[in-house]
């Protein structure tokens, strides 16, 4: 069983002299072409927008001898050997179809990472799921800070691989966060241990369908060498472990909320166990931490902190370190976080709940709730969250662009519950939506901020959207 340092190569890639072409500018963009022109690559980058910021963002390559093309991101430039993509431009974009017909290969932000990797880089152990990565990722990087490792919590989470990769720090493995986005477009890959969180739609207009989605998403398990963790509660997350074609003696290892059988970790009486990682697993199960010592306890939660100790242990990792690093974990902003409490009513910013399939693990973590929900549906549809959740509603109060979805799906599915539909989408309306929740909410309720929408409708991000309720609580408590 693997435990550290494990060669993860994949044929060194000579840039001299190779026309290489970046498509799009911007974050990830900028990095990776000075990281091929300092390789001695050919670059050109394609850009589809011509605005003032990208201009002056040209004129930093082309003082580097960078060929910049702004205004068109379709055409293919002249004798293009590879292309190295924004993880975020669609598969399906004239650039990528004449790439396809050219027979040139497109690379994502993570697959020139991977390449560029020395050759003693650190292991990554990976993550994907609809929802609950940066919870897992954040989790496990504090499991392995536990356990003594040199490690970071990177990928998708805002911390460029590049950037790590290339970087003059050393590290014994990696905690990497990667979207469906970057595993499309990372062909050879190859992590230590993976796991898929779960599957829900979700992004599909950039994928195409759901199998597209879903079997990008399984390209995390391609060559895995200790590990592929998967969701014992959800089915499809096996099925694509079946599907992979991993190295000689990987595991597949569940995670259950139940209790674990062998090969699995789950949970028994209030205590998370392994039995995957301990010997004669037929009979033995290692105890690993409490359920209260994640944080918040809620069962999503829960699920996310068996797939990061799956991912620890697979690399080695003590039982104890699983349990100290889960102590230490602190959850990043808006993601169930418990803004105040006023009069006996706990007020929770979920406002990172932005599918149904998130709002939908949030709404079953309390028992009575004042809802508040709504913002931009993504095309989503409401009526499997408002079934599931109905029991748990006291109240509702709506608020967005796309409320009205939300609302009809309260009629057909909970038509008892009052619902206060608010008619503005300014960013002004959050007070108004927890002032009335305070009205609606008796003691021992929680108010609960778990949009199931996107917040671009009334706030920049959803950072800004829970900001605001949390100053909107604020004001009520003053
Ligand atoms: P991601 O990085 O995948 O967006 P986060 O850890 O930031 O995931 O969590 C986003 C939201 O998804 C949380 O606010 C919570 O509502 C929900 N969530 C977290 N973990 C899970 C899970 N395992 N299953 C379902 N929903 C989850």
């Amino acid at each position: 069983m693997g435990s550290g340092k494990v060669t993860t190569g994949s044929a060194p890639f000579d840039f001299q002299g190779k026309h290489v072409t970046v498509a799009g500018l911007g974050v990830s963009g900028i990095p990776a072409a000075k990281a091929l022109h300092a390789r001695g690559a050919i670059v050109t980058v394609v850009n589809d927008g011509d605005d003032a910021r990208s201009r002056e963002q040209a004129a930093g390559l082309e003082a580097l001898g960078i060929t910049v093309r702004l205004g068109d991101g379709a055409t293919l430039p002249e004798g293009t050997e590879l292309i190295v993509t924004t993880p975020g431009w669609q598969p399906g974009k004239p650039l990528f179809q004449a790439a396809a017909e050219a027979g040139v290969p497109v690379w994502g932000d993570v697959e020139l990472a991977w390449r560029l990797r020395g050759p003693d880089a650190a292991p990554w152990l990976a993550v994907t799921g609809t929802n609950g990565k940066t919870t897992t990722v954040r989790m496990l990087a504090a499991i392995l800070e536990a356990a003594g490792l040199r490690t970071a919590a990177v990928g998708n989470i805002g911390v460029s691989l590049l950037d790590v990769v290339l970087g003059e720090e050393t590290y014994d493995v990696l905690a990497v966060e990667l979207s469906s986005y970057q595993l499309h477009w990372a062909p050879s890959l190859r992590a230590h241990s993976a796991a898929v969180l779960n599957l829900a739609p979700d992004h599909l207009d950039w994928h195409g369908s759901m199998e597209a989605y879903a079997a990008d998403k399984g390209r995390i398990y391609a060559g895995n060498q200790v590990a592929c963790v998967y969701n014992v509660a959800d089915k499809a997350t096996e099925d694509l472990v079946r599907e992979a074609d991993v190295e000689e003696g990987c595991r597949a290892i569940g995670f259950t909320l139940g209790t674990p059988g062998p090969s699995q970790l789950g949970v028994v009486d209030g205590i998370l166990v392994d039995r995957a990682f301990v010997e004669n697993r037929q009979k033995n199960a290692q105890e690993l931490a409490e359920v209260s010592d994640v944080r918040p306890p809620a069962p999503h939660n829960i699920a996310n902190a068996l797939a990061a100790a799956a991912l620890a242990r697979a690399f080695g990792v003590p039982a104890q370190a699983v349990r100290d690093g889960l102590r230490s974990f602190r959850p990043d902003a808006h993601r169930i976080e418990h803004v105040a409490d006023l009069d006996g009513v706990a007020y929770v910013d979920d406002s990172k709940a932005t599918n149904t399939h998130a709002a939908q693990a949030s709404l079953a973590a309390y028992e009575s709730i004042v809802w508040i929900a709504g913002g931009l549906a993504k095309g989503a549809t409401f009526d499997e969250l408002v079934a599931a959740s109905a029991k748990h509603l006291r109240a509702v109060v709506l608020i967005g662009a796309d409320r009205a979805l939300i609302r009809e799906a309260l009629a057909r599915h909970a038509p008892e519950v009052p619902v206060v539909d608010l008619d503005r989408t300014d960013t002004g309306a959050m007070l108004q939506a927890v002032t009335e929740a305070k009205r609606l909410a008796v003691a021992g309720d929680t108010v609960l901020l778990a949009p199931a929408c996107a917040s671009m409708d009334m706030f920049t991000n959803y950072n800004q959207r829970g900001d605001a309720f949390a100053t909107a609580v604020g004001e009520l408590r003053a």
